[in-house]
């Protein structure tokens, strides 16, 4: 279970998720029709190996994101995830903004994978090992990135606004925010401080782009919690590592502060993408249906 000050490199507890959604993107570049190509994941999952490199090779048909019921879904999930906030990024910077923060970046390769106008900085922030491992990896591979790029190892319970303007940036200058994949990890009190912090920093004009979601009924969540602990070391876990809270429904929060911001469900974005969407009863529908996409900018 989670507690107040914990961390994790790339492989454990919160970390190993975004290696998880890292080799979901990479699945989904193996595809003949993706939605997006991510090249950088499969570049992690390999640097990992074990069943990490295995689910690419096929060599792990029961791996989470191998199953009809819950990976196909899941993959087709990250995909549209990606393509969405991929979306949001270049109508920022067409909008003239040069400041992008990303926060909980994780193994999120847009510094390197998007086309940023000159003068474009990324401010990535993380867990201090999560961005150590991302480093080594990029390095080995001779990647290099389309903006300037600053890491900020921070834990995002902390102060990180500070370290974000110790970091350079400016906050009399427009920006364009992302918290994708991130919320759920926050207990509400956190997320209300990451809010505030966002809110605080942005000149007017700044972009914003969350990741929501509907908390899961509690008994379900109990249930779901009690069947992970049961399950033993081995198991792969999720429910352990989510508060399973929420300050406020982003678009309302932002909403009532001077932004417009604009909630679009991700079943919905999946039906735009030609991307099924699963019913209720099947592993991965009250996932899908909980998740709400939000973006906006400041007036
Ligand atoms: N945004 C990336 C993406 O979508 O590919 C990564 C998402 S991954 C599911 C969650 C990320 O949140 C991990 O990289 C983890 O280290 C980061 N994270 C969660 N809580 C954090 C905290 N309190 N401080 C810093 N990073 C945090």
């Amino acid at each position: 279970m989670r507690s107040d000050d914990d961390s994790w490199d790339i492989t454990t507890s919160v970390g190993s998720t975004a290696l998880f959604v890292a080799t979901a993107r990479a699945l989904e570049a193996q595809k003949p029709d993706p939605l997006v190509v991510d090249p950088y994941a499969e570049m992690f999952s390999r640097a990992v190996g074990g069943d990490w490199a295995g689910v690419l090779d096929g060599d792990r048909p029961d791996h989470d994101l191998k199953t009809a019921e819950f990976g196909a879904h899941f993959v087709n999930f990250q995909a549209a995830r990606t393509r969405y906030f991929d979306d949001y990024f270049r109508r920022a910077a067409e909008a003239g903004v040069r400041q992008v923060v990303i926060l909980a970046a994780g193994l999120d390769s847009r510094a390197y994978r998007l086309p940023w106008p000159d003068g474009t900085t990324v401010f990535e922030l993380d867990q201090p090992q999560v961005l150590e491992f991302k480093r080594r990896v990029l390095a080995e591979h001779g990647a290099q990135p389309t903006a300037e790029r600053r890491e900020i190892a921070v834990d995002l319970r902390d102060d990180w606004p500070q370290a974000l303007r110790d970091a350079g940036f400016d906050p009399a200058r427009p920006s364009a925010w992302i918290a994708e994949g991130l919320l759920i990890y926050l207990p509400a009190s956190a997320q209300e401080q990451l809010f505030t912090g966002i809110d605080g920093l942005a000149a007017a004009g700044s972009h914003i782009a969350v990741e929501d979601g509907a908390p899961m009924p509690a008994d379900d969540y109990a249930a779901a919690l009690a069947d992970e602990q049961a399950a033993g070391d081995d198991a792969r876990i999720f429910h352990q590592l989510i508060y399973n809270q929420r300050c406020a429904p982003a678009d309302e929060w932002f909403g009532a502060r001077g932004w417009t911001a604009t909630p679009t469900p991700l079943a919905t974005w999946l039906d735009t993408l030609g991307r099924p969407v699963p019913s209720a009863d099947v592993d991965a529908g009250p996932m899908i249906a909980r998740i709400t996409l939000v973006s906006g900018v400041k007036r």
